[in-house]
């Protein structure tokens, strides 16, 4: 029975769903034995440290993770970091074939004036900061102002916006990050407009999102009802059915009455952000609009328009993406999720994805090397298999229990560290 040996880096979505893949792949005369390296001392990617924290049901996919970790012929060594701890040739070398599912981590800059002003932040960062990711744990924010300007119309501005608009109390049943909701609660930010540099009908929010806005029970959210028609207007027609949702959905957020809540969410449609302006810190932000400019004084700026991967020695990087064709990259490796394709679609995007590329995998498969997995890679380093992440995990949800949360995440590597027991 030839057992063939996969490494598959980085825990995210795009990683387990690939494991899934291959476990689903296996008959009696192939099967694989999976170890799966990741370099936070704790798995799930985005589903942990991207998915809003007031989005609960969207995490309940980490059950299918869990499901897949505890599948027979599958090892997790989190805590060990591809390109430091072991390098891509080490693993290409050792296992029949290597799966890159690293994601992309750095956020897109828009390139104007005034980008680097203290107060001006990408959302990769404040995303995972208000998600105890242990890198981001002592980002700084600055929520002492009363306006906040979120730049991008997609998903991740959306999340952004509401987590900077939200009234905070409803975040103490989430699992938001302690320091974010301390933060939040000490937030002066009261209003926060999100802006779109095209016109509504171009916008990449996704429909249940737009929907969800006027349920906000504590935040007013507004658009223009003459934004809306005119975008109705230029979307012609027949427009695509994803636009003519988002359309149907915007214009029902028009139609809403003003709730006179302390907080308020704006969208801006047609506002090109041209310079961010300040002194020492974001002042204002200048944006040019179909008839001139406009300067909105605001004391926060967060961008959220795409990501693209931070490159690892040894793997072929262009345009913020791995270099492949099809999910191949060379000889026995391979690349699946945003690291293959770029910072595109929903979490379950990455199932069928990841399944695409592992067909071809076997298909290319050779006879099984039989030389090695990583732990002989690892000699005198501490990693963390599934048992010490089962102790965390437990204890996080354990101390989320007794504070009536999902969990608490543990926002230190080293305390993550040792809960897991090493
Ligand atoms: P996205 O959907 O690609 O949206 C990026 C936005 O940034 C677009 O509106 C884009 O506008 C804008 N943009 C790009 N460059 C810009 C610039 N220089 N100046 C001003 N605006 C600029 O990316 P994302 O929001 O990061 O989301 C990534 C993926 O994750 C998406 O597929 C998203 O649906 C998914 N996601 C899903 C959820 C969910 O299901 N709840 C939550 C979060 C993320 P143009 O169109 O004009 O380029």
């Amino acid at each position: 029975m030839p057992t063939y040996s996969v490494a598959i880096v980085g825990a995210g979505p795009a990683g387990y769903f690939a494991a899934q893949a291959l476990q689903n792949l296996q008959t009696p005369e192939l099967q694989f034995s999976i170890d799966m390296i990741e370099r936070l001392p704790m798995p799930w990617g985005l589903v942990r440290s991207g998915v809003a924290p007031d989005h609960p049901r969207i995490k309940t996919v980490s059950k299918v993770f869990e499901k897949i970790a505890t599948s027979e012929g599958f090892r997790l060594f989190a805590n060990v970091e591809l390109g430091s701890d072991v390098s891509i040739e080490e693993l290409e070398e050792k296992y029949d074939a290597v799966v890159i599912a690293t994601g992309s981590a750095l956020g897109k800059t828009l390139g104007i004036p005034g980008e680097d002003l203290a107060g001006s932040i990408s959302a990769a960062n404040f995303v995972p900061w208000y998600n105890g990711h242990p890198d981001f744990a002592n980002f700084h924010v600055s929520l002492d102002c009363e306006t906040a300007i979120v730049i991008g119309a997609g998903n991740v501005a959306m999340d952004v916006g509401r987590m900077l608009a939200l009234e905070p109390n409803e975040l103490d049943v989430t699992d938001t990050a302690d320091h974010a909701i301390l933060g939040f609660k000490k937030s002066n930010v009261r209003k926060v407009y999100i802006s779109a540099r095209r016109g509504a009908e171009n916008a990449a929010f996704t429909s249940p999102e737009l929907r969800e806005l006027p349920k906000l029970e504590h935040t007013n959210v507004i658009m223009s009802k003459s934004d809306i028609n005119a975008a109705i207007e230029r979307a012609g027609e027949s427009p695509e059915k994803e636009v003519k949702s988002n359309l149907d959905a915007m214009l029902l957020i028009t139609e809403q009455e003003n709730k006179g809540h302390e907080r308020t969410i704006e969208f801006l449609f047609q506002h090109t952000p041209v310079a961010i302006n300040g002194i020492d810190r974001v002042e204002s932000i200048t944006f040019a609009v179909p008839d001139g400019e406009v300067t909105i004084p605001c004391g926060l700026v967060v961008t959220a328009i795409g990501y693209q991967a931070a490159s690892i020695e040894g793997i072929p990087y262009e345009k913020g993406k791995v270099v492949n064709v099809e999910g191949h990259v060379r000889n026995n490796l391979y690349v699946v999720g945003w690291a293959k394709r770029g910072p595109s679609g929903v979490i379950g995007t990455n199932k069928s994805d990841a399944s695409d590329v592992m067909d071809k995998l076997v298909s290319e498969l050779k006879s099984p090397k039989n030389s090695g997995d990583v732990t002989e890679l690892l000699i005198g380093k501490k990693y963390i298999d599934q048992a010490g992440w089962t102790k965390l995990n437990t204890h996080e949800v354990a101390e989320g229990e007794k504070a009536g949360k999902p969990r608490r995440k543990v926002v230190s590597h080293a305390q993550a560290r040792e809960i897991s027991g090493i």
